[in-house]
């Protein structure tokens, strides 16, 4: 393995390489320390080489070579990912995305970026254009457009657009394969959809192209309740209000905003409310809150804060439990997803069930139309067998939970297989050389 390994350094020197293994080992790690099970588990894994390339070119050597050598390589875009997604856990090669920065084109609501773009850039670019990225994750000033579609979900503009993997959200891709001479593939609609979510596993995606929407004028406000379950509620109806145009609804249950650097705008005791809605649809939710009984903390424009920290998007989706662990390191958290035809009633159930070991924090969205809700809820750790159960009772009460604390594709997400995911591995990388180890299925067949 070492011959095969310094072959292929010497084969790829005259490109941007780094060996120092203090770097080496930055490069290999995610925010996976989100969790105290994959911080032991990740804890000694490492790249033995980080290659940055500048073009496709490049990139086509880095992965020939690799092929040639039989050498793993494992994609990586800002790693803000959360489950030791660009960790090598063979290590080998991780190859870092973020040179391919440009946007191609902007036109007619489509934006052409290549895969190493910041999301922030993108929108920098489609705002004056009058259009604007329909989803971004909170980490949206780092990640990039590869990252994103290869490793997340949705974030803000979920309440209004879903998830990234929604049909028409993200219109193509252009991905590599892994072979001894890479092919270029242009994937359209469907078929561009199995590469989405799937850790980079299964093809190198060079280029993506994302539907934008319209670019409003947008309000930030943070509300507060003293009732938990009346800001749910507030937040079921303004979701539903469809003349009220939304980016983000987020609920915070106390003692969450105590914790997570709300304490200044948010008396204790009460439950926080933030939201971003477009400003003709300010007053309609100003109105709601009150006939919820909530009142307004704070409103800022968005324009004015966007792209900084004291954006209310630092505070929604996994932003508000990186604030938590950098004060409390007793917690951890997790990822649910609830029925949307039971969203409220399920909320209720498992609020008054785990009362402060599990402290809500909600992230209302569409689901296939349907507006729901999902959990980043924080909880009290005190070690695996109790955080098991604690999944396990959300399991058995229909609350879907995608479990944050697993590196694997199968057991992170949908429990199942994705045979059209594993066929597009056996198209593209027929010799498993693409972050092995993530994608179960694909191992058990290979043993098989
Ligand atoms: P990376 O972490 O670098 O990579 C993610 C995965 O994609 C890896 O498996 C990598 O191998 C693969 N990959 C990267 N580039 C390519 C490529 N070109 N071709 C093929 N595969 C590739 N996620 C959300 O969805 N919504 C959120 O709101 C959100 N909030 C977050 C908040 C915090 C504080 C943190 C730490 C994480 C959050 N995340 C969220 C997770 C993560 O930030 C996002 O998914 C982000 O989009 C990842 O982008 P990245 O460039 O950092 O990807």
């Amino acid at each position: 393995e070492k011959q095969q390994l310094a072959a292929l350094i010497s084969e790829l020197s005259d490109l941007s390489l780094i060996t120092d293994p203090g770097r080496l080992e930055r490069f290999s790690r995610d925010f996976a320390w989100f969790s105290p099970i994959l911080t032991e588990q990740l804890a000694d894994k490492r790249a033995d080489l980080v290659v940055r390339p500048n073009d496709e070119t490049e990139i086509k050597r880095v992965i020939a070579a690799c092929h040639r050598h039989r050498v793993p390589l494992t994609l990586r875009g800002s790693g803000t990912g959360n489950y030791g997604q660009c960790t090598p856990l063979e290590g080998g090669v991780v190859m870092d995305m973020s040179a391919l920065n440009q946007v191609r084109w902007i036109e007619g609501g489509v934006a052409r970026v290549q895969a190493g773009t910041r999301l922030v850039n993108i929108d920098k670019e489609a705002r004056p254009k009058g259009w604007e990225m329909r989803l971004l994750p909170s980490t949206y000033r780092l990640a990039t457009a590869g990252g994103f579609y290869c490793g997340g979900f949705g974030g803000v503009g979920s309440i209004t657009y879903g998830s990234i993997g929604d049909p028409g959200n993200v219109l193509g891709v252009r991905a590599l394969s892994l072979e001894a001479e890479p092919r270029e593939l242009e994937l359209r609609g469907r078929e561009a959809l199995d590469l989405y979510h799937a850790y980079g596993v299964n093809g190198i995606i060079t280029e993506i192209e994302f539907a934008l929407a319209p670019a409003y004028d947008w309000q930030e406000a943070l509300l507060t309740f003293p009732d938990f379950m009346e800001a749910v509620r507030f937040c079921q109806t303004l979701g539903r209000a469809s003349g009220v145009i939304k980016k983000l609804l987020t609920v915070l249950a106390d003692p969450l905003p105590q914790m997570c650097g709300l304490e200044e705008q948010v008396p204790a005791g009460r439950t926080a409310v933030l939201c971003i809605v477009a400003k003709p649809s300010f007053d309609a939710t100003r109105e709601l809150c009150e006939q919820y009984g909530g009142a307004i903390a704070l409103t800022q424009e968005h324009a004015d804060v966007y792209g900084t920290a004291h954006s209310l998007i630092e505070h929604a989706w996994n932003h508000t439990t990186l604030h938590i662990f950098k004060r409390d390191k007793g917690i951890t958290y997790l990822q649910s997803g609830f029925r949307p035809w039971e969203n409220v009633e399920k909320v209720e159930q498992m609020y008054r069930h785990f009362g402060d070991e599990v402290m809500m924090h909600l992230e209302f969205l569409r689901a296939d139309g349907a507006l729901t809700c999902s959990g980043l809820q924080v909880v009290r750790y005190t070690d695996e067998q109790r955080l098991n159960a604690i999944i396990q009772f959300h399991r058995d009460h229909g609350v879907h939970i995608a479990n944050p604390h697993v590196y694997t594709l199968e057991e992170g997400g949908k429990l199942e297989v994705d045979p059209r995911q594993l066929a597009m591995k056996r198209r593209l990388d027929p010799a498993g050389l693409l972050n092995p180890g993530k994608m179960r299925s694909w191992e058990e067949e290979a043993v098989a």
